[in-house]
């Protein structure tokens, strides 16, 4: 699985980093993706991320 922060969407909220910081950081006014491919045991975590984003920035590409 992959996953795509749109930085023109994202608010810098920072959620998707509390939720799963091994995956997503926060870079001045974006959240980026640190990995290419979302490790397995990561997966419900980026995928309860994308769920919370409030601007539904996160997209999950399977
Ligand atoms: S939860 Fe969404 S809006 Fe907030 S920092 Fe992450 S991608 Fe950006």
């Amino acid at each position: 699985m992959k996953v795509k922060v749109d930085k023109d969407l994202c608010t810098a909220c920072g959620l998707c980093a509390d939720t799963c910081p091994e995956v997503f950081e926060i870079k001045e006014d974006f959240a980026v993706v640190k990995v290419d491919i979302v490790p397995t045991d990561l997966e419900d975590k980026v995928k309860e991320a994308a769920q919370n984003c409030p601007t539904e920035a996160i997209k999950i590409e399977e």
